[in-house]
């Protein structure tokens, strides 16, 4: 795992400008269950309201980095050996590399446009795409990265 997450630090950082961090994330893996508890933890409960009456049904969670404990919660299932599965991973290291860039956002959802866009491009090399693993179309992903207030 630490090759990979160094692989994937380096092609963020080029290609991304994200800092090349050198401390790696811990990865763990949990079943879907725990997966939703780590990430309604790192939620306000208003934020919570506001993202189910926007539709939000925390049903298509894959995965979820922790920022206090620079952790990175993957399924169980989760495989190297797919495409989709590392893109998931790619994902979750642009909010790792976040937390060591000034960068700031204007609400949550923010944060994730910069991690889609690097995760689709993740794919696009691998000859797939978001829409393709993730059912993902470009209405989908506006929805989950644009600012509602
Ligand atoms: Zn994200």
């Amino acid at each position: 795992m630490d090759v990979l997450l160094t692989v994937i630090t380096t092609w963020l950082s080029v290609n991304f400008g994200l800092p090349a961090a050198a401390d790696h994330p811990q990865v763990q893996f949990v079943d879907p269950t725990q997966l939703f508890a780590v990430h309604t933890s790192q939620l306000s409960a208003d934020e919570i309201a506001r993202m189910r009456s926007d539709g939000n049904t925390f049903d298509d969670l894959v995965a979820v980095y922790d920022d206090r404990s620079r952790t990175i919660y993957l399924p169980a299932s989760w495989s190297a050996a797919s495409p989709a599965d590392v893109s998931v991973l790619v994902h979750e290291m642009v909010h790792h590399l976040q937390r060591f860039d000034d960068r700031t956002f204007a609400c949550i959802e923010a944060r994730e446009k910069p991690a889609y866009a690097a995760q689709a491009r993740w794919l696009e090399h691998l000859g797939t795409s978001l829409e393709q693993e993730f059912d993902l179309d470009p209405m989908s992903l506006l929805f989950l990265t644009k600012c509602y207030h």
